[in-house]
């Protein structure tokens, strides 16, 4: 197999799947509980909560786990639009987010909310002074993501912050594409909320984790229970997933320099191979070394997607969240049908090889060689 979409989803390196073996079967006590086998869970849950939280350069207490990205995302644009109760009910947010954000504020417009959504450019970018000049006197909330997960796009989330430092808007940004991909910390991005999600660094699925930190204050409980959080967002904590979390953080950061060096050199190699298909064309200004997005006009990319498929080669039309609409990242960059559907997304992890480059290239000089176009 030559899995190529490690911006949908990673695999979980053995190191973290022992892990995670060992929490579920060994140490499993629930952190609650007042015996040894509690207070050893305890013990590691916040070590585990230390070591994601320093991949990120926060303190620990300002990190909470949710179940997700999604979950994340939600909480913090909730969270924030209480604490801005006063303030206003406009949010400034970009037309390229992910679902788990556009969804969310979509969902407050029909609660009276009002929207702007930022258009980026023909690159996939966002400027800080299409924020400056969409910000009102009532704005709440600025939402503004760090990486794209369809294109690659790195926003300015740091100088929005600058922007808003003097403003009583508070700043979200969904770095769940961004974490360990992209040099940064929760202090260089000076956000006020952070989304993290741990199946996009090796960790598994089902774990994630807000950062509120900066000017967040008093937050809004995403759910009432227990007390674990901070009583914030209570549950019995998911032990095994955060330890996995943590792991798969750890062994990211080991070899960070390296890992970055080898997503980029997988990117230059397959702007290369690919550069030889006729037709094909780049999408996007992609800055983020895992993710390149591509476009043989006129050749669907569900087509190209489930014959490549065939072959044994994973990769996405588009974004994995859409299954089969047109992207509304593609058509907001202004995409002309044509590039738009043909458009697939390939990338990158510390275990692609050149050959799974090589395969991807031959399959699709294959298709465009064999398949006739839309007209
Ligand atoms: N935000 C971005 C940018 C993503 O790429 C994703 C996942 O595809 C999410 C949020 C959602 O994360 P999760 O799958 O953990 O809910």
């Amino acid at each position: 197999m030559h899995y190529l979409d490690y911006a949908a989803t990673t695999p979980v390196p053995p190191e973290v799947a022992r892990e995670m073996l060992a929490v579920l079967t060994e140490e499993f006590g629930n952190p609650s509980a007042q015996y040894e086998l509690g207070r050893a869970a305890m013990i590691r849950l916040d070590r585990d909560r230390e070591t994601v939280a320093g991949a990120l350069g926060c303190r620990p207490e300002q990190l909470f786990f949710t179940s997700c990205g999604t979950e994340g995302d939600n909480w913090a644009i909730r969270a924030a639009l209480h604490q801005n109760r006063r303030v206003g009910r406009h949010i400034v947010t970009t037309a390229v987010e992910h679902s788990a954000v556009l969804q969310c504020v979509k969902a407050l417009e029909q609660e009276g909310y009002a929207v702007s959504y930022l258009k980026p450019d023909s690159t996939g970018h966002i400027t800080a002074e299409q924020v400056s000049a969409a910000l009102r006197e009532d704005t709440a909330l600025v939402s503004v993501m760090l990486v794209n997960n369809e294109t690659g796009a790195r926003l300015p989330v740091e100088e929005i912050a600058a922007l808003l430092a003097d403003r009583p808007a508070l700043l979200h940004t969904d770095a769940v594409q961004g974490f360990l991909k992209v040099p940064f910390t929760a202090g260089s991005l000076g956000a006020d909320y952070i989304t993290l999600s741990a199946h996009k660094i090796g960790g598994p699925k089902g774990i994630g984790a807000l950062y509120i930190g900066g000017r967040a204050k008093n937050t809004l409980p995403l759910l009432y229970g227990g007390g674990q959080e901070a009583g914030l967002r209570p549950g019995t904590e998911a032990t095994a997933q955060i330890a996995g979390f943590a792991k798969a953080a750890a062994l990211r950061r080991q070899c960070l320099e390296e890992t970055w060096r080898h997503l980029a050199d997988c990117r230059a190699y397959a702007v290369e191979r690919l550069g030889e298909i006729p037709d094909l064309c780049f999408v996007g200004r992609g800055d983020a070394p895992h993710i390149l997005s591509v476009s043989l006009p006129g050749y669907p990319s569900q087509n190209i997607v489930s014959e490549l498929s065939g072959k044994g080669i994973c990769i996405s039309a588009g974004s994995a969240c859409h299954r089969g609409r047109v992207s509304h990242v593609l058509s907001a960059m202004g995409l002309d049908k044509k590039t738009a559907a043909g458009t697939v997304r390939v990338s990158f992890g510390p275990e692609t090889t050149r050959e799974d480059i090589d395969q991807l290239a031959s399959a699709l000089l294959e298709h465009r060689r064999t398949r006739f176009p839309m007209l």
